[in-house]
């Protein structure tokens, strides 16, 4: 097993006194001088509260860990940032993997920091991240001009866990944001599957990425998503795609029209534009900032944020009753015999669930 201090992972975790890096003509001189220590509960939120993003970076290391250790300083570094955090506007930004998120981020993170100054934090949630290796969410040469912003933070989706698991680091991500002065944060999602729905439990406005013309039209009414989207907004409305844009635009501005008013009052528009060439922006954010002023003016933005942290303290306790569960040593080695079980005809799913949710509890009462 690698050493913990060779991982990446615990290399997030050490700073260097603040001293600048020695040059390696000869470390061995320098060992003593530039010894590294951990950083304390302090540590992290001093440097998060001064706005620091190593430490800012270092912090999210923390919380994505499922080290046990990790974790417990983690949540303490959370629990004092809480009070310092809630301040920022959420957008959640969905779309198919080829709609043009990372070009429209880029272009919507360079609009907003230009127009209302502050600082821009752009997070993901990519559970398939797992199975790829590697987050293609977020990843900071996506967005070139973003990437290189002195007020933007681009951190790429935690590559490990259950979707529940990673949508919640994002949220304490969100947090740590926040605390740090990050006053923008954008949560990108892939357009598929359950993740849309984790994102829309943690952000402000939904704005729904689509194109024209691939018969996203339909699926996007099927998968519900046209109840969750605040906004939608069609992309690639540039060269011989424009009328197609406009009709898709119809349609979908039709359909929303077959939903009953949204819980917000605030019905949701449809718009064009072109991530590419930057056509169309300044209208999405307009929008955007409308819709932001409406539900603050209506108590709905609060009414929505407190929903959301109820919503998530029951995702927190299925999820921890989920791990005490798998992670128990005795039902993970009745697991495969009841699956053998279940694959052979001899019990059914409900039993074997049953006795091995009876064996657990029995084993928490001893
Ligand atoms: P993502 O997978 O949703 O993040 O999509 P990307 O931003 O990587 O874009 C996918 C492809 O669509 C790239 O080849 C982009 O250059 C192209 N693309 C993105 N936005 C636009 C646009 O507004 N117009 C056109 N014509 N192409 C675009």
């Amino acid at each position: 097993m690698e050493h913990p201090e060779n991982s990446s992972e615990y290399k997030g975790l050490v700073v260097n006194d603040g001293v600048e890096q020695p040059s390696i003509v000869n470390p061995y001189l320098q060992r003593g001088r530039f010894a590294r220590r951990r950083l304390t509960v302090d540590d992290y939120v001093n440097g998060i509260l001064d706005g620091n993003v190593t430490i800012l970076g270092q912090a999210v290391t923390l919380v994505e860990s499922t080290n046990p250790e990790h974790q417990a300083i983690a949540q303490q570094v959370i629990e004092r940032c809480l009070p310092y955090s809630g301040k920022s506007v959420r957008i959640g930004i969905s779309g198919v993997p080829g709609a043009g998120k990372s070009t429209s981020i880029d272009e919507f993170g360079i609009h907003v920091l230009e127009r209302t100054g502050g600082r821009l934090a752009v997070l993901a949630i990519d559970p398939s991240s797992e199975k790829t290796k590697g987050s293609i969410l977020g990843d900071k040469t996506r967005m070139e001009k973003l990437s290189v912003h002195p007020d933007s933070f681009i951190r790429p989706s935690p590559s490990a866990g259950s979707l529940g698991g990673v949508a919640r680091k994002t949220r304490e991500t969100i947090i740590l944001c926040e605390a740090a002065g990050f006053d923008k944060i954008f949560v990108e999602t892939v357009g598929v599957g359950q993740s849309e729905t984790a994102c829309h439990s943690m952000v402000d406005f939904f704005l729904v990425i689509q194109l024209a013309g691939t018969g996203d039209e339909l699926q996007g009414i099927k998968r519900g998503i046209m109840e969750m989207a605040d906004g939608i907004a069609i992309n690639k409305c540039d060269g011989d795609n424009v009328d197609a844009c406009h009709l898709a635009a119809r349609q979908f501005q039709n359909a929303l029209h077959l939903f009953p008013m949204p819980e917000s009052g605030w019905l949701p528009k449809v718009l064009c534009y072109s991530g590419f060439y930057g056509y169309g922006i300044k209208e999405i954010w307009d929008m955007i900032y409308d819709y932001v002023d409406f539900v603050k003016a209506n108590g709905y933005f609060e009414h929505r944020r407190a929903e959301q942290a109820k919503y998530w303290m029951y995702e927190s306790i299925n999820e921890q009753l989920r791990n005490g569960f798998f992670q128990n040593e005795t039902i993970a080695s009745l697991l495969p015999r009841a699956e053998e079980s279940v694959l052979a005809g001899q019990k059914t799913s409900f039993v074997a669930a049953r006795q091995l949710l009876d064996t657990y509890f029995a084993l928490l009462k001893n």
